[in-house]
């Protein structure tokens, strides 16, 4: 013990000493706020340029409702700048990995995801992504697979896990049939929105193809979708996990694409909204916004606030090292506040879970 945790715990003991000495004032230890559910939403390659941006463009974004704050380090095992395989997996799992691992750790063995400790705890779980969702930030929850173009694989991976609610392109990877014989998945294909029974396991394909459209085409779905997951899942009473991905984020980025980029956040951002308007209600549920990391190095060099307008710059078609931020509101949302690595993110959610 050192001088200043010696004098903490001095000056600890003594207030407790003197506050028991007054009648009127009764000491009572502070309960860590624990959530039922957790929100977990990636922007994928969305930094602070990109929030920055679109929130001109935009004229605000939901984003900055959430006061409590963070950064996060995205870095992988093996390379300072991730991919999103290894980015998602350090979330999931609380491990740096090597870039382009769904679900393993540097010995490229299976290591089980929050995902799949709420199914193990009888929480319910669900996964939503604007990509197909054996593509490597969704795929890093449930798959445990060496290369992330091993789609089918993931996809195979998903069966008999118990999620109860997935929605996403991706539909050519599955064996439907499989799906609903087997596995008792109700499965819907299409715009929607829909409405979901309380008693079967859904999966909401948008389309039949591996290939999501663009926000603009997509209309509403994302909202839709993070609206009919949290409908579904906050049935069970021992709380639930759920993923939504903002995918395409990080496709303009590589584009260096700004309308495209900004476009497919202020659709991320709306499910931000749902996730942030549950949880004020409900109470009990904890909302988590971050990136696995920023793409394109986009600079924002010039712009108008007034005329909702950005020049703006990108430095590679790549990923970028530079910390993304990290955002929360609900029970236990203190604890990601400050720097903290990407591996941090899931230890915190393990601890607030109780797992
Ligand atoms: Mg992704
Ligand atoms: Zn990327």
């Amino acid at each position: 013990m050192n001088f200043i945790n010696r004098y903490l715990y001095l000056t600890i003991g003594l207030t407790l000493l003197f506050s028991n000495c007054r009648p009127a004032t009764k000491v009572v230890a502070e309960k860590p706020k624990k959530p039922l559910n957790i929100i977990l939403l990636i922007g994928d390659g969305m930094g602070l340029a990109q929030i920055s941006a679109a929130s001109v463009m935009n004229g605000g974004l939901f984003l900055e409702l959430f006061s409590i704050i963070g950064l996060v380090k995205t870095s992988s095992a093996d390379d300072y700048i991730t991919d999103s395989a290894a980015g998602a997996t350090a979330y999931s799992t609380g491990e740096k990995t090597y870039n382009g691992a769904i679900g393993l750790g540097v010995d490229s063995m299976p290591r089980i995801t929050i995902l799949e400790m709420a199914e193990k705890n009888g929480l319910s779980t669900g996964l939503i992504s604007t990509c197909s969702v054996t593509h490597a930030t969704p795929g890093s929850f449930f798959g445990h697979q060496k290369n992330r173009e091993m789609h089918k694989e993931i996809a195979a991976d998903f069966y008999g896990k118990g999620i109860d609610f997935m929605a996403g392109t991706g539909k050519p990877y599955f064996d439907v049939d499989k799906l609903k014989n087997q596995y008792n998945y109700n499965i819907l294909t299409g715009k929607g929105p829909y409405k979901f029974d309380a008693l079967s396991q859904h999966i909401w394909f948008y389309n039949d193809s591996i290939h999501p459209p663009k926000a603009a085409e997509r209309g509403p779905w994302l909202l839709d979708a993070t609206n009919a997951g949290i409908s579904y899942l906050s049935n069970n009473k021992k709380g639930f996990f759920l993923m939504v991905e903002g995918s395409q984020i990080d496709w303009g980025g590589h584009d260096n694409d700004l309308n495209y980029m900004a476009s497919e956040l202020v659709d991320f951002d709306k499910a931000v909204k749902a996730a942030l308007d549950f949880a004020k209600k409900d109470g009990n549920t904890l909302v988590i916004v971050t990136a696995d990391h920023e793409t394109g190095g986009l600079s924002l060099n010039a712009g108008s606030i007034a005329d909702k307008k950005i020049d703006a710059s990108f430095a590679s078609k790549h990923h970028s090292g530079i910390m993304v931020p990290i955002y929360a509101y609900g029970p236990g949302a203190e604890l990601f506040q400050g720097t903290m690595e990407n591996t941090d993110v899931f230890k915190k959610m393990k601890t607030l879970y109780g797992f």
